[in-house]
């Protein structure tokens, strides 16, 4: 069999057949016909060039495939194939190790119970835009502990600035960080994924910049990396990735999000996106979110000057002295009300994100708080994911 590769091609039903692109391509790879504009896979050498010229992102879709599109082949569509099941490969190859990142992050949204779906407003992703073999070069523009000096966890918000190369991430997409030297092989360390935990336009609106929110783990490789970075340093950046967990444009939408830790990550960069277009006039937005103590909880600083009217937030504290534990499907099951009216409301969307080791809970609190309400939780849950309502995150 053919080794798998990734070809790059142009949606027919988004394209406006303005042919900038083609016109931008150094290698003469994108030509047209009456129909459509098309990727000469024998010519794409993936240089990106064409991708942030596209003034609709349609030129910006992939497929792994075990022989290319021919360009008559693409003439003739009206729409994109589907994506072909490809069989488990060995290959250390820079295509595979890309596919390795698309793997993470599949398996960091089977939490949701079937395949993810974006929601129907959100804006179009761009992903795959900087590979192990191409990365961006990203300078850190800070790096600030996020949880108390004493504390043992060791959480930061670190900021990195692209300068002139396009980043274009929205909120709910992660980008990988390629950690410097190499494996006991002699080969490139493989990137980590990190959410994006600042919105569209910017951790500083309209700059080229993205922040993370990072945790220190013990003999980590790249978050340790990550936490020492300082202002200046340059990083090794792959992505942008993810075409699901996103935040739904309509301003209406009600968000219920439920976090633990970095989980949060996410959570902060849809409610700033909130914060700087719709404000208070959104559908509302709902927090759980959970950590050992107030000095353990990313933002909980910054977190306390988010109205309530904007942001309902249940911090929930699992580790506070002379209480007894609460996690965040605890706290979800006393405030059943407020939840089972969300459930019930065709127009919330439910985010959750941290360790895969919240998602248990969770799933139980829903299933009771269904029940409440005469539902049952995995049928309600389906209905919710196939209309891209319904997003897990969970590593
Ligand atoms: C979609 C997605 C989004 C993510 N978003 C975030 C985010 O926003 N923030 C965040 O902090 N993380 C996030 N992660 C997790 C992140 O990608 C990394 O997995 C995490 O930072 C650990 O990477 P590492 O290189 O430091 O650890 P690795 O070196 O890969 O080690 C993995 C684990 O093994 C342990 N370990 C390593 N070496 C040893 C050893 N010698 N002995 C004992 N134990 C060892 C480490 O403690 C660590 O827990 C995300 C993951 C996914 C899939």
């Amino acid at each position: 069999m053919n080794k798998p590769l990734k070809q790059h091609l142009i949606d027919p039903e988004i394209c406006i057949r303005c042919y900038t692109c083609e016109m931008t391509c150094p290698e003469e790879a994108i030509v047209h016909d009456d129909m459509n504009v098309v990727v000469d896979a024998s010519k794409c050498n993936f240089c990106m060039d064409c991708i942030p010229v596209c003034p609709t992102g349609s030129i910006d879709e992939w497929r792994v495939v075990a022989e290319p599109y021919s360009v008559d082949e693409q003439f003739e569509w009206t729409e994109l194939p589907e994506q072909e099941e490809m069989g488990a490969s060995q290959d250390t190859s820079i295509e595979a190790m890309d596919e390795a990142m698309a793997a993470l992050l599949a398996e960091a949204h089977a939490g949701a119970g079937g395949k993810a779906k974006a929601p129907a407003s959100a804006s179009k992703p761009s992903i795959n835009m900087y590979t192990l073999g191409k990365p961006a070069e990203a300078t850190v523009q800070g790096n600030y502990r996020l949880t108390a000096e004493g504390s043992d966890t060791d959480v930061r918000h670190i900021i990195l600035d692209f300068g002139g190369q396009p980043m274009p991430v929205l909120e709910g997409q992660s980008i990988g960080i390629i950690p410097p030297g190499t494996d006991a092989d002699g080969k490139a360390h493989l990137p980590r994924l990190y959410s994006v935990s600042s919105p569209r336009d910017g951790e500083r609106p309209n700059y080229n910049n993205v922040s993370l929110t990072v945790k220190r783990e013990e003999q980590g490789l790249c978050s340790n990396y990550v936490c020492d970075l300082k202002p200046g340093d340059k990083v090794k950046v792959t992505g942008p990735f993810g075409a699901t967990f996103l935040i739904p444009d309509d301003p209406e939408a009600r968000l219920l999000m439920i976090c633990t830790g970095t989980g949060s990550a996410p959570m902060r960069s849809f409610t700033m996106r909130r914060q700087r277009t719709v404000g208070a006039r959104s559908g509302g937005m709902v927090m759980f979110f959970g950590a050992r103590s107030p000095d353990a909880l990313p933002y909980f600083g910054p977190l306390k000057k988010v109205p309530q009217s904007l942001l309902h937030q249940h911090l929930v504290f699992s580790r506070l002295d002379g209480q007894p534990k609460e996690y965040v499907q605890d706290r979800m099951r006393a405030e059943e009300d407020e939840v089972a009216d969300l459930l019930q409301d065709p127009k919330t969307h439910i985010y959750i994100c941290g360790l895969r080791g919240m998602e248990e809970g969770v799933e139980k609190a829903f299933t009771n708080i269904a029940e409440s309400i005469g539902e049952q939780w995995t049928a309600l849950r389906d209905t919710m994911r196939g209309e891209g309502r319904y997003h897990v995150e969970t590593y």
